[in-house]
């Protein structure tokens, strides 16, 4: 059966998955947006597993996720991606952006969970056009999904109506979305 794909408008923090996904920064310390959202609602025992992280293996480029508990968030655990900030739209910006959703998608599975949630990675303060972003974002897990199995369920988590909308209609005109 294929995997379902689903828009929640809302806050990515109370939603029931196996794994969030967090638009970090590369420190992993923390920051503002859904990463401050994630902190807050996970307690310290988020920030210390990202120290502990950070410790290991330096800063997190972007386009490179590694993987959390989750505190006391719903899920099981966060996955920290670095989505690109925007520079224009050249290739780099495009390849950055996929490579984000498909490590997050992939220590996912790495890690045998079957749904993930993911907010709308760079279009806040990374500056990443949202049409662009949303295409990019559907068409990488799509073609993940494709050739992995084991993801049942992915959950896209707009905040704001202008994404809310965008998802929407990607997913309706793929006739996907369930
Ligand atoms: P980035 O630095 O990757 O641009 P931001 O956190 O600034 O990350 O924004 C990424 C997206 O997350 C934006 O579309 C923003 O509206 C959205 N966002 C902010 N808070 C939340 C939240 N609690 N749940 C889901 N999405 C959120």
């Amino acid at each position: 059966m294929q995997a379902t794909m689903q828009v929640i408008q809302g806050d990515i923090t109370t939603v029931s998955v196996d794994v969030i996904v967090n638009a970090a920064n590369s420190s992993l310390l923390g920051g503002g947006g859904v990463d401050g959202a994630i902190h807050r609602a996970a307690g310290p025992a988020l920030l210390e597993a990202c120290r502990r992280v950070r410790q290991e293996q330096g800063d997190c480029p972007p386009g490179h996720a590694v993987i959390t508990t989750a505190g006391n968030l719903p899920a099981k655990a966060v996955v920290h991606t670095v989505g690109p900030v925007w520079h224009g739209g050249d290739d780099n910006d495009v390849h950055l952006l996929e490579d984000a959703y498909r490590n997050s998608l992939m220590l996912a599975e790495a890690n045998n969970f079957e749904s993930i949630a993911f907010p709308a990675i760079s279009t806040g303060v990374y500056g990443y056009p949202k049409a662009a972003a949303a295409e990019i974002a559907i068409n990488t897990v799509v073609a993940f999904l494709a050739d992995h199995p084991q993801i049942r369920r992915v959950v896209f988590v707009c905040f704001d109506d202008e994404n809310a909308a965008l998802y929407r209609r990607l997913l309706t005109q793929r006739g996907t979305e369930t």
